[in-house]
C-alpha cells in the first residue's frame, strides 16, 4: 500500500506512483534535469558519466542528451559527439581542449568571421597564435603550417563567398605535416581509405538540423577516444551545458532534414542560374555551378543530384552600383527576410563587405559587392518573382 506523507507539503513533492515503463512513441521523451537521483551513496561514488553508463548531473548529459549525440555520430560517421550551446560554443570548446599557449592555429582566410574574432581576441589572450590560409591553394596550406601549429580548420563551402576547398587534398597537406584537423566529414572520398579522414567535425546544428531558426546548438563528433575526451572534460569545465528542450527541437527536426536539405538545395540551384542571367551580377558564387570557385573540388566529393549543395549562394553584383543601391534591393525583397545564419523554412538575404570579411581581395573573385542569399521552403518562382522585382524597384 503506498503512503501518503502527512503534511501536503511533502506529499505535494514526493509520491510514490511510477507510471508503467514501455510507453513508445514517435518522439523520444524529454528528460530534463540539473539534478539526477541515485539510489544509493555507493552508486554516487561509482557512477560514471563519462562513457555514457550513468547519470550523474544535468551538465553530463541527460537520455535525450545521450540521444541527440548518438543520432549525430550515426550521421557523420564519428564515434563520440560532444553538444554545445552553439556552433560557435563548439568551435570554442575544440579550441580551448587542443591549444596552450605557444601553439598556432590555422584557419581559412574565407571562414565564418565569428571564428576569425575568437582566435583574433580570445585565443590570442592566451598566448595562442592564429594564421589565416587561402582555402583554395593546398600549398599555401603547407607553407604556413609550421612546428607550433596545433589545429587546422577546413570549412567547406567557405562563410558567404562560397568557395568549395579541395579536401582531400588539405587534408593530406596536414598529415604529411602531422597537424590535428577540424571540421569536415571522417571520409572525405567514399570509397577512400579511412586514412583519409579528419580528426573533428564540428557542425553548426542551428542550421539545417533544427532547420526552424529558432535554436542554437553545436555539435564536436570525433573518432578518437583520447581526442573526444579532451574535448569532453573542456566541455564540462567549462560548463557548456545545451537545455534539453532545445535538443529536442532538434531530434524533432532531424527525421525530416534530408528532404527539407533536398528542397533547400533544389530551389537554391534554380534560383543561383535564374540569377547568373541577370545582368545586375557579374558573378553568382554556388559550388554547384560550373565556373564557381570550388566548383571542381565540390564535384568530386559531393553528389552531383539534390541533396549534394545546400541552400545558400551569393551573388556579386556589379559594381556599378552603389552599396546604397544594393542596400536598396536587400530592403526591397518581401518574401527574403534580412538575418544572420540559415536553414530555416523562411528565405533570407544579407549584403557583405566584403572588406572587413577578408585579408584581401581573392584573386577567383569579381569585383562588386557581395549579397548572400539563403533559401528557403517558399515556392521558387515566388522567390524569383520577389528577386526580379526588388531588382527592377533598386538596381534600375
Ligand atoms: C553558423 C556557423 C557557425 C556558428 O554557429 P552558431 O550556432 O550560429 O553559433 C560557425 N561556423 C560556421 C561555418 C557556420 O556556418
Amino acid at each position: 500500500m503506498a503512503v501518503t506523507p502527512p503534511d501536503i507539503a511533502t506529499a505535494l513533492i514526493h509520491h510514490p506512483y511510477r507510471a508503467p515503463a514501455g510507453f513508445e512513441a514517435p518522439q523520444p521523451g524529454v528528460f530534463k534535469a540539473s539534478t539526477v537521483f541515485f539510489p544509493s551513496v555507493a552508486a554516487m561514488r561509482r557512477t560514471e558519466w563519462k562513457d555514457k553508463t550513468g547519470y550523474t548531473y544535468g551538465l553530463h548529459g541527460t537520455p535525450t542528451t545521450y540521444l541527440l549525440e548518438e543520432r549525430l555520430c550515426t550521421l557523420e560517421g564519428g564515434l563520440q559527439c560532444v553538444l554545445s550551446p552553439s556552433g560557435l560554443a563548439a568551435i570554442a570548446n575544440l579550441s580551448l581542449a587542443m591549444l596552450r599557449s605557444g601553439d598556432e592555429v590555422l584557419i581559412p582566410d574565407n571562414a565564418y568571421g565569428p571564428s576569425k574574432a575568437l582566435a583574433a581576441a580570445e585565443l590570442k589572450a592566451w598566448g595562442i597564435t592564429h594564421r589565416f590560409y587561402d582555402p583554395l591553394d593546398p600549398l599555401d596550406l603547407a607553407a604556413r603550417i609550421s612546428p607550433a601549429t596545433r589545429l587546422v580548420w577546413l570549412e567547406a563551402p567557405g562563410s558567404v563567398t562560397m568557395e568549395f576547398p579541395d579536401l582531400p587534398a588539405l587534408v593530406r597537406v596536414c598529415q604529411a605535416r602531422g597537424a590535428g584537423l577540424a571540421f569536415a566529414p571522417f571520409d572525405l572520398t567514399p570509397g577512400s581509405s579511412p586514412a583519409l579522414a579528419v580528426d573533428f567535425s564540428v557542425h553548426a546544428l542551428t542550421k539545417y538540423p533544427s532547420g526552424g531558426g529558432d535554436v542554437l546548438m553545436g555539435s564536436v563528433i570525433t573518432r578518437d577516444p583520447a581526442l573526444h575526451m579532451a574535448v569532453k572534460l573542456t566541455h564540462m569545465r567549462l560548463g557548456l551545458g545545451v537545455g534539453v528542450n532545445d535538443i529536442e527541437t532538434i531530434l524533432r527536426s532531424l527525421p525530416s532534414m534530408e528532404l527539407r536539405y533536398k528542397a533547400h538545395d533544389e530551389a537554391a540551384r534554380e534560383l543561383a542560374r535564374w540569377c547568373q542571367s541577370r545582368s545586375e551580377f557579374v558573378q553568382v558564387l554556388h559550388p554547384a555551378l560550373a565556373g564557381s570557385p570550388g566548383h571542381d573540388a565540390w564535384r568530386a566529393l559531393c553528389k552531383p543530384g539534390p541533396g549534394g549543395a545546400a541552400g545558400l549562394f551569393s551573388v556579386m553584383v556589379d559594381p556599378r552600383f552603389s552599396q546604397a543601391q544594393v542596400d536598396a534591393f536587400c530592403d526591397q525583397l518581401k518574401l527574403f527576410k534580412l538575418g544572420y545564419s540559415w536553414g530555416g523554412a523562411v528565405s533570407l538575404v544579407v549584403p557583405y563587405d566584403m572588406a572587413s570579411l577578408r585579408t584581401g581581395w581573392p584573386a577567383v573573385l569579381k569585383p562588386g559587392r557581395v549579397v548572400r542569399f539563403s533559401i528557403g521552403l517558399e515556392g521558387a518562382a515566388d522567390l524569383k518573382l520577389d528577386m526580379a522585382q526588388a531588382l527592377s524597384s533598386a538596381l534600375a
